[in-house]
């Protein structure tokens, strides 16, 4: 941790931080400037130590942490790709991971149709929501218990792996029994009541990124599942909130490779939720595959006129089909395959 002092600041005053530092068993490092000191702290705990410790003290103009605040979800802890098993589709390895499907479970017969459709087309797990976090209490909120139902049967005749969202701490294992990777949605992120449920499930994970949420604040969530010892968890950048409107929400294509720095977990992409507009969900797909996504996260609906939710965003069979065979060559030049 640094601290550095005000300009002018006192003699006392820079010794009240050198005394706090003692009896908080750290060690002191002075950098005498000609107008300013700096001190660095140093010690194993400092990462612990609230900042605000010192900020409060007269003299103080600014107190900087060095260690990050996120570990378990760090590259410094493990080194090594993690690699994600999800009913045998691994998401982290070389083969990108297209998971596709409708925003929400609205019927049996339009979900065996868009599992045919996707799968057809070469995805490899299936999408549905059946609990929906929406803005609004007056929106359709999912088919809830009677969704995953149809889930589990679809999984079932399809021989396909399921992704769904969980949205109650208390219903984590009900969710799990109907799905092979829990998602937790953009509104939950910072939910720790819900991570930390996720994180005792031990059941795989998708993390989306919050749209006003930091990447240091999402890994810093990642690590209330991490610390629970479920060690199965993908990040999922989904757009953030910016000032621009022509999209639903920017998509933070720096994050791809931030991350990949920052962390051993599999990165995956939601073009759909970014873009707002089926028109704009290709082009998104392909940057995040380029970039070195692990995977997308594809909202499909066999008559995206008819959806329930999301359906300006939803790409028909047709425009799916066309974006995995577009998808192909830009995977392989990054050394990859779908
Ligand atoms: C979703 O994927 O269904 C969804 C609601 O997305 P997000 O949480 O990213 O808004
Ligand atoms: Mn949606």
């Amino acid at each position: 941790m640094i601290v550095e002092m005000r300009t002018g600041a006192s003699r006392q005053e820079i010794d009240a931080v050198v005394e706090k530092a003692k009896t908080l068993q750290l060690g002191v490092q002075m950098n005498l400037g000609t107008d300013k000191v700096v001190v660095a702290l140093l010690g194993g705990h400092t990462g612990q130590l609230a900042p605000d410790l010192f900020a409060v003290l007269p003299g103080v103009e600014r107190v900087t942490r060095i260690m990050k605040p996120y570990k378990l979800s760090s590259r410094e802890v493990k080194r090594q790709d993690t690699i994600v098993n999800v009913g045998g589709v691994e998401i982290g390895g070389k083969r990108i991971v297209v998971m596709a499907g409708p925003c929400a479970v609205e019927s049996e017969k339009q979900l065996m149709e868009a599992a045919r459709i996707v799968k057809g087309a070469g995805a490899t797990v299936l999408r549905g929501g059946a609990f929906k976090p929406r803005t609004s209490p007056f929106s359709f909120q999912g088919l809830e218990e009677v969704g995953l139902a149809l889930l589990a049967r679809v999984r079932q005749e399809f021989n396909m792996p399921v992704i769904t969202e969980v949205v109650d701490p208390h219903e984590v294992a009900v969710v799990a029994k109907s799905a092979d990777i829990l998602q937790i949605g953009s509104r939950n992120m910072q939910n720790f009541t819900l991570l930390t449920s996720v994180g005792k499930s031990k059941w795989p994970a998708v993390l989306k990124r919050g749209f006003s949420c930091t990447i240091t604040e999402w890994l810093t969530a990642a690590d209330y599942i991490l610390n629970e010892g479920n060690t199965e968890l993908v990040l999922c950048e989904r757009g953030i909130r910016t000032f621009e409107d022509t999209t639903r929400f920017s998509l933070d294509i720096g994050a791809i490779p931030v991350l990949k720095r920052a962390s051993h977990l599999p990165v995956i992409v939601d073009p759909s939720h970014a873009a707002g507009h089926h028109d704009l969900v290709p082009a998104l797909a392909k940057a995040a595959v380029a970039a070195g996504a692990d995977g997308l996260l594809i909202e499909v609906h066999p008559n995206p006129a008819e959806a329930l939710v999301d359906g300006l965003q939803s790409l028909n069979p047709a425009a799916f089909e066309r974006l995995m065979a577009e998808l192909r060559p830009i995977a392989e030049s990054v050394g990859r395959s779908i």
